[in-house]
């Protein structure tokens, strides 16, 4: 019995992720913020450990696990280095997965098996410099030309696209938007530098640039005209690893505010003896615990196959609300220190802003969540 009603398998999971994001990334974590590195072995590591291809098909590579275990996976990570989180949840949530659920099988032999393993690693290119919101209208264009297509365009804000091998990006063809793999060093293909961002630092965002790219026609993603569909599909799962990742960071600042709280004193009593103090801290953890639930549950539809486009909007959406506001009351409870360097809470802050924006603004995660509640209303 256990209050999360998590299987055996996926406790041992959890508590092994917690043990070597605890002992392995956390100390890294203030390090990784102040020099804004990607640590390459580190990810390496995560690919040896199978973390890379956490939930994808055992039969390339991957590790099998569902989606429940999944997000507890990525919540420890988080909890540890948002920015380790933010990087292994486009490669793993998004790029392995869409290649695991839509790849022809020459596609998955020929990058799936380097994704899982670490040998490679993956972005995921959706948002354009005009708009990320409305995703569904890119203005870059694939052209047939042969047996191949010419890409021209451009996208922004990529994780990982400093450092990334396999690039799966949309652009608009006869009958819709498609998917296109992409790999570093294409001709036409330029990578922009890492963009400097409030936080996620050592998890390289960056421009990317594509100036007549000629790609195989194989290198197509599922059907021409699919591709805003699979990637939306990806995305509704992604919700809710991005949701569990937000519950990582939350819990951290949580944490830190207890034990900051009990160590603190003013008045000759530790700060924890005031109401003031505790009773946000109380707060903050009944949201985190109803943010962990909600997306625990919509994980758990996924594995179950259950559509969950309106529940993983949902704990995204909860789940980043009440995040900031539980990193906000951390910072507020270390007082002074909160606004320094020294305790990670303003770090927490700075990465979990992110999740406001990122995989679908709070104010689409509504859009999402009111059209499945009143119909699809014009813009
Ligand atoms: C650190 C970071 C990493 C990222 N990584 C990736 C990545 O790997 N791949 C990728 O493809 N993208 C990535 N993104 C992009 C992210 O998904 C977009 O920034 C996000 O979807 C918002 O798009 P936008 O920035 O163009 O804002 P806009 O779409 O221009 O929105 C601006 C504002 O208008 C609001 N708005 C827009 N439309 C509506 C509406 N209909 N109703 C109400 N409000 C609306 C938005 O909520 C927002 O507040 C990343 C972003 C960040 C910050």
């Amino acid at each position: 019995m256990n209050k999360y009603h998590l299987t055996n398998d996926q406790l041992d999971a959890w508590k092994a992720v917690k043990k070597y994001a605890k002992g392995r990334i956390e100390p890294l974590a203030k390090e990784l913020d102040s020099t804004d590195e990607f640590l390459l072995e580190l990810f390496k590591e995560l690919g040896e450990m199978g973390y890379l291809g956490a939930t994808q098909s055992v039969d390339f590579g991957g590790s099998g696990c569902d989606a429940v275990t999944g997000c507890l996976i990525l919540e420890e990570v988080s909890k540890a280095s948002g920015a380790v989180g933010n990087s292994l949840n486009a490669h793993m949530s998004l790029v392995a997965t869409l290649l695991d659920e839509h790849g022809t099988l020459e596609q998955k032999n020929k990058y799936l098996f380097d994704l899982t393993s670490g040998k490679k690693f993956g972005a995921f290119g959706l948002t354009e410099p005009s708009g990320g919101s409305n995703a569904g209208a890119p203005k870059t264009k694939a052209v047939p030309y042969g047996d191949s297509y010419v890409i021209s365009g451009s996208k922004a804000f990529i994780t990982n696209g400093a450092i990334a091998d396999v690039f799966l990006i949309t652009a608009k063809t006869e009958g819709g938007v498609s998917a296109f793999i992409l790999e570093r060093g294409m001709p036409g293909f330029q990578i922009g530098p890492s963009d400097h961002k409030m936080g996620m630092h050592g998890s390289p965002t960056t421009s990317l640039y594509f100036d007549e790219v000629r790609v195989p026609a194989e290198n197509m993603l599922g059907e021409q005209g699919t591709g805003f569909k699979a990637f939306a599909k990806a995305l509704d799962c992604g919700r809710v690893k991005v949701a569990s990742m937000i519950v990582g960071l939350a819990q951290a600042a949580l944490e830190a505010a207890i034990e900051y709280s009990n160590e603190r004193t003013q008045f000759d009593k530790p700060i924890a003896a005031f109401q003031g103090v505790s009773f946000p801290i109380a707060e903050a953890a009944t949201q985190v615990e109803a943010a962990r639930l909600l997306t625990l549950n919509a994980a758990r539809m996924y594995d179950q196959g259950m559509p969950i486009k309106m529940e993983s909007a949902m704990a995204k959406y909860f789940a980043a609300e009440i995040a900031l506001k539980v990193c906000d009351m951390a910072i507020t409870v270390h007082g002074g220190y909160g606004y320094y360097a020294d305790f990670p809470v303003e770090r927490y802050y700075r990465d979990v802003k992110c999740y406001h924006i990122a995989e679908g603004t709070s104010q689409i995660q509504r859009l999402v969540i009111a059209r499945q509640l009143l119909g699809r209303h014009p813009l």
